[in-house]
């Protein structure tokens, strides 16, 4: 079977032909070469974010990311006198809202406008306006646009207070360095299909233990509930609560070797660095204007405005579709956009071969 295209996007991604090979033999859950594979997944989760085992522990989810950010707000957050605040500058900010909303968390929103980063210093004014405020959570990579979010900043400013706090590292955990021991954070969230270059199936939850082993009977729901989960897995080791994707999981585990291959997170970094750098130069050189202050940029993926009024997106997708990339509608409200990811299995090779494609497509548009 042949790949028809390569993947310009942020997850699902284009993986290696040796992790998709992973998925290629049946697994029972139950039996111990399973249980170890989780195991092994679990402490390498832990040194792949920097996070001493003494004090965290990593709890998996069945589901896409977003199963692991409302398991995770869905437990952390206790049933009553509790408030949570949210700081929002895109699409993935505004699903913290919503969840929050389903589980009738009382919250407060920090909004920002989606070009701009969130501001410490306009958060730390919400901590003094709000002492009521008990839990945190934001987003690392707002993978709406692109831009990285000051994380080291704002979790100090919480730890302070002695407020809790959960990261949304989905899009940068492994393709960004992140130490926890640094950082101190409470609990930072990922998934399978993002930076670590595995398949889509399950999140993962970096949490720390003292704060995890408060949440008993927090959750509102059996599937999400984080506290029973980790219970579970550390009573019975490498056990999940109900059936997990196997698959997805001995793809994950192929994906990690290959990570460490690779020489682990900041090797990882420059490379997507390197596609992210290249790509916005030869696109700015082709005449698209970037959406983000390349001083906030991350290197996972990049917003480019569209270049005229009469640019008809489908049309060019399908182009560079039909050439061998698929590349990202935009997310942003208020700016015509469209989005190309420099993560995955793609170097500058690739990105070079997609900015001949897009050349040639400008060529024939005159
Ligand atoms: C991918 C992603 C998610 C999770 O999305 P799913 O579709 O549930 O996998 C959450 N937050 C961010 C920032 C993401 O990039």
């Amino acid at each position: 079977m042949k790949q028809p295209y390569l993947l310009l996007t942020p997850g699902p991604l284009s993986t290696t032909p040796t992790v998709k090979e992973a998925m290629q033999i049946d697994y029972c859950t139950w039996d111990s070469d399973y249980r170890q594979v989780t195991e092994t997944i679990r402490e390498q989760i832990l040194e792949l974010a920097q996070a001493n085992p003494d004090n965290y522990t990593t709890v998996l989810m069945q589901g896409s990311g977003t199963y692991g950010v409302e398991a995770t707000i869905g437990t952390a957050v206790p049933r009553s006198g509790a408030v949570l605040l949210i700081a929002v500058n895109g699409a993935y900010g505004r699903r913290l809202t919503e969840i929050a909303d389903y589980y009738d968390i009382q919250h407060v929103d920090v909004v920002f406008d989606e070009d701009q980063a969130v501001d410490p210093q306009v958060v730390a004014a919400a901590l003094d306006e709000h002492p009521e405020i008990t839990h945190f959570v934001t987003v690392h990579s707002e993978t709406t646009t692109g831009l990285l979010n000051p994380i080291e900043a704002l979790i100090p400013l919480m730890r302070e207070r002695g407020i809790i706090t959960m990261i949304d590292a989905m899009s940068s955990l492994g393709g960004v360095p992140i130490s926890i021991d640094d950082l101190g954070c409470d609990y930072l969230i990922s998934s399978a299909n993002k930076c670590v270059q595995g398949v889509p199936g399950f999140a993962f939850i970096i949490a720390k233990k003292a704060t995890l082993a408060t949440t008993e009977g927090n959750a509102r729901s059996l599937s999400l509930d984080l506290f029973a989960q980790w219970q579970a897995m550390t009573a019975q080791p490498g056990k999940w609560r109900f059936t997990s994707p196997t698959h997805v999981v001995h793809a994950f585990a192929q994906a990690l070797i290959e990570m460490k291959a690779e020489g682990g997170v900041l090797p990882r970094y420059q490379r997507y660095a390197a596609n992210q750098e290249l790509l916005s130069n030869g696109m700015q050189g082709l005449g698209f204007d970037l959406v983000i202050d390349p001083a906030i940029q991350g290197p996972i993926i990049t917003s480019f405005k569209y270049p005229s009024e009469h640019f008809d997106f489908d049309d060019f997708y399908q182009f560079i579709k039909e050439r061998g990339f698929v590349i990202y509608p935009g997310k942003v409200s208020a700016i015509p956009s469209f989005r190309i990811g420099t993560i995955g299995d793609i170097n500058t090779t690739d990105i070079k071969r997609l900015l001949a494609i897009i050349s040639d497509y400008q060529a024939l548009q005159h």
